[in-house]
């Protein structure tokens, strides 16, 4: 069988693409706030119910970006469970990441664990909705109003993710995204910020493009985290094929559900109420009391079939060479956040994986000695 990976891009029909490339060679127009910009940043706007966003080459300049507009200073309370680009950002800031146990549930930031953190240092809460799933938003702006501080979210795996037919991308007072290859709305390398006002969209877009208002003014010290239009034009092919995307990885999701059912020792997680899903990864726990093996060996046996499965977060932010001498990264501060990291396992996902893969693996699972 050939390698299957943890995902695996959508790409938009080349044809199209080819086509919309032609409109750019005969315009020239490559970069700077083109048409294609232009269209993206409204269609997505729209598309994501959003008012205020802001295109970017990635989603950790975003992020970088988002906290300079904000002027966040000090310390930041944040989780260590998400991608290293959350806290990375903090550092390219000067700030000092407080990191904050995570709750079992959904693994995102605990609300009742990030007052006790807080310091006369303390200028912001920066949350990760992990895999999509959405935080307790309401109890983390009851706190930020509470403290007066601001709330910065990692919506990097969030795209299209709803509560009560409401995107989350408008709580707090920004949110950022990915559009990375490994995401579910890919525009191969791209991010956004999505602010709360135009004044501070306006200042993003001046952050972004070197703080270059017109030919001789230039304000504040921005750098260069533009998207250019050859990526513009491709995210707007994206678009329309983004729905399709979600449902078919919906159908893949419940096809794990299904077969997954009743393993002793794994867990798996079910829709939350309310809520329109992105289906971006497939996490399961493995507890290897219950299950009989580790969740490392059950990474290898399915990495000796041919199956790349990802242990996100494994290692945790905290326990990295540049963070684990922070105090808030001690063991007994983020108890959860250390067993989830050692159970966890993202199976494969994505809009094109077979239902026979998906039947493969889980029988593995099953079987757990065929190595
Ligand atoms: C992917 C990701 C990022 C970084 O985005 P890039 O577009 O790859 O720079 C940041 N945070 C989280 C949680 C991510 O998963």
């Amino acid at each position: 069988m050939s390698k299957i990976f943890v995902t695996q891009p959508s790409l938009p029909p080349l044809k199209d693409y080819v086509a919309l490339l032609e409109k750019i060679w005969e315009t020239k127009h490559i970069t700077n706030n083109g048409k294609f910009h232009k269209q993206f940043e409204r269609e997505l706007s729209s598309y994501l119910k959003v008012e205020n966003l802001s295109l970017f080459t990635n989603g950790t300049l975003a992020l970088v970006i988002a906290l300079q507009a904000l002027r966040i200073t000090g310390e930041v309370i944040t989780t260590p469970y998400s991608f290293v680009a959350t806290t990375h950002a903090l550092h390219w800031n000067g700030i000092k990441p407080v990191f904050c146990d995570i709750n079992e549930h959904d693994f995102n930031i605990n609300p009742d664990k990030i007052e006790s953190l807080i310091t006369p240092k303390t200028t912001a809460i920066m949350p990760v909705h992990v895999y999509g799933n959405p935080c307790d938003n309401e109890k983390i702006q009851r706190i930020a109003d509470i403290y007066g501080l601001k709330i910065i979210y990692d919506a990097a795996h969030a795209f299209g993710v709803e509560q009560n037919n409401k995107t989350i991308l408008n709580w707090g007072d920004l949110s950022i995204l990915s559009f990375h290859a490994t995401k579910t709305f890919n525009t191969v390398e791209g991010g956004a910020i999505i602010s709360k006002d135009e004044k501070l969209k306006k200042r993003i877009d001046y952050l972004k493009n070197f703080g270059i208002v017109n030919e001789t003014t230039v304000v504040g010290y921005g750098i260069n985290a533009k998207m250019n239009e050859l990526i513009a034009a491709y995210g707007l092919l994206q678009i329309k094929n983004i729905d399709n995307e979600i449902q078919k990885r919906k159908q893949k999701t419940n096809l794990y559900r299904k077969f997954i059912k009743n393993i002793n020792g794994i867990s798996i997680y079910s829709d939350f109420e309310n809520t329109k899903h992105n289906y971006s990864y497939f996490p399961i726990l493995i507890d290897k009391n219950k299950f009989g093996k580790t969740r490392d060996d059950m990474y290898q046996i399915l990495k000796n079939n041919n199956i790349f499965a990802r242990r996100y977060f494994y290692p945790l932010i905290s326990q990295l060479p540049a963070y684990r001498g922070l105090g808030s990264a001690k063991k007994s501060n983020l108890p959860i956040a250390i067993k989830t990291a050692e159970q966890i396992l993202c199976l494969p996902l994505y809009a094109e994986l077979e239902n026979k893969t998906i039947e493969f693996i889980v029988n593995l699972i099953r079987l757990k000695d065929c190595s």
